[in-house]
């Protein structure tokens, strides 16, 4: 961020900046609006005839801080007990176990949701019904906007409700910033986050899907567990009149596959504060991955009691606030080792390395559009081809 606000437009740099949006809710003079820039991600821009160099802004950005957090107090291995939220989350359903049972004592949950009508997009959305909670279940591997989100989360922490808040850790952060006046309701769980690549990547990706099927995206899974636990998403597409699934494997998608391997993300992502075992949230959720290293005993195959096909949360309890999150919740908890999960995922370790080919691909993005992308997806898939089929070829020689 800059220091002196009247003399420049631009309020951020790439790498300091997640595109919140809380700026621009703060400011007094309105002299903020988000613009997209930089890998097609949203930013804040200064209206320097507004301006009158408050520096609220600047106070209310959580990349602004210190990120100091306590380590976690204690580690679980969590699978929900109800069987459909289980098959409509990504991981072990802790998120669902623990927002069923909050919403059940009259509170608000809020969460990222994938919305359908004029884009394709993510977006936070405050659920008051048991009934809408599915529309939070599952992971979006996309920027997910706050943006029409603060003032209504405001009406209902200024009313006294209990409001569970969840999303990647700088979401958590600006938001406990921004109402930290409303704490003692305010509940948070982070997810443990490899990313996000920015809205407009995202809805680009899918307008060239749209195209090459011939039909409108109805319904986009990046993990759809009819597949197992962490194989592969799926796609509905409207064609005709007539609904056609689609699966998605990682390795044929290229937005998937640039995604995993750091090659989409906003940029702040590469350098995210973070992405360690120190949490800012009451309650930290992830994948058990590694499960079969550190706690074989516990799974299905080896006569355990959590069957790993159909996905086992990693939980960490950060706060007193996360151990109330906990009780009486429907879910086989079962004690993990916070190191052992910490071990088994590295974004709990360091941020998401930046891709080899990211600055290629975002400046073939910025000319060409996703088509110039996916080009070089194909490309590079074309070369591995080539290269396998030769090195098999010299073996049988
Ligand atoms: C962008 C992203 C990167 C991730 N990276 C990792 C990783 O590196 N390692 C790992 O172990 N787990 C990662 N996860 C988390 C994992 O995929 C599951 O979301 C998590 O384990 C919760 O699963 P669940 O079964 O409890 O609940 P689910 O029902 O699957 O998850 C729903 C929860 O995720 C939140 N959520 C979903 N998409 C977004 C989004 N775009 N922005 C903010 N919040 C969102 C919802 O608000 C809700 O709280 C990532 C998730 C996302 C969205
Ligand atoms: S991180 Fe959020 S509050 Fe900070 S500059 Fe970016 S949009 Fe504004
Ligand atoms: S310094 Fe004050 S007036 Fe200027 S953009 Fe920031 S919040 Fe708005
Ligand atoms: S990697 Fe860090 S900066 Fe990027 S979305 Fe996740 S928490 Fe935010």
């Amino acid at each position: 961020m800059n220091n002196k606000l009247k003399d420049e437009t631009i309020l951020y740099t790439y790498d300091s900046c997640c595109g919140c949006g809380g700026c621009m809710q703060i400011c007094p003079k309105n002299a903020i609006t988000m613009k997209t820039a930089h890998a097609g991600g949203v930013y804040p821009k200064v209206d320097t005839e507004k301006c009158i160099s408050c520096r609220l802004c600047i106070k209310t950005c959580a990349f602004q801080k210190e990120h100091v957090y306590p380590s976690a107090i204690e580690g679980y291995a969590l699978v929900n007990n109800n069987k459909k939220e289980l098959g409509q989350s990504a991981s072990g359903g802790a998120f669902s176990a623990i927002a069923t049972n909050f919403i059940k004592k009259n509170n608000v949950v809020c969460g990222s949701v994938m919305k359908y009508d004029k884009k394709v997009r993510a977006e936070h959305m405050v659920v008051t019904s048991k009934d809408q909670l599915s529309l939070l279940y599952g992971s979006k591997y996309v920027y997910s906007s706050l943006l029409p989100l603060y003032r209504i989360l405001e009406k209902y922490l200024k009313n006294g409700k209990k409001v569970l808040f969840s999303g990647t850790p700088c979401q958590v952060s600006q938001i406990k910033l921004m109402f930290d006046k409303y704490k003692s309701n305010l509940y948070t769980i982070d997810i443990i986050c490899h990313g996000t690549p920015s809205e407009q990547i995202f809805s680009d990706y899918i307008k060239f899907l749209e195209k090459k099927n011939a039909g409108k995206v109805i319904d986009f899974k990046f993990r759809d567990k009819c597949y197992g636990w962490g194989k592969y998403g799926s796609v509905v597409l409207l064609k005709n009149g007539e609904k056609q699934k689609i699966d998605l494997p990682q390795e044929k998608s290229s937005y998937y596959t640039f995604f995993m391997e750091g090659n989409l993300q906003r940029e702040n992502c590469f350098d995210c504060p973070y992405a360690k075992s120190e949490r800012c949230s009451d309650l930290t959720i992830g994948d058990y991955w590694g499960i079969e290293k550190y706690q074989p005993d516990i799974l299905k195959s080896n006569n355990g009691s959590l069957d790993e096909e159909k996905g086992i949360s990693a939980v960490l309890v950060n706060t007193k606030k996360g151990k109330e999150l906990l009780e009486n919740i429907d879910a086989a908890l079962i004690n993990a080792k916070v190191e052992d999960i910490v071990l088994g995922n590295s974004q709990l370790r360091h941020p998401v390395p930046k891709g080899k080919l990211y600055d290629q691909i975002i400046k073939a993005y910025h000319i060409g559009g996703y088509r110039t992308v996916e080009n070089i997806f194909l490309f590079k898939r074309l070369k591995r081809g080539i290269k396998t089929y030769f090195t098999h070829a010299v073996k049988k020689k």
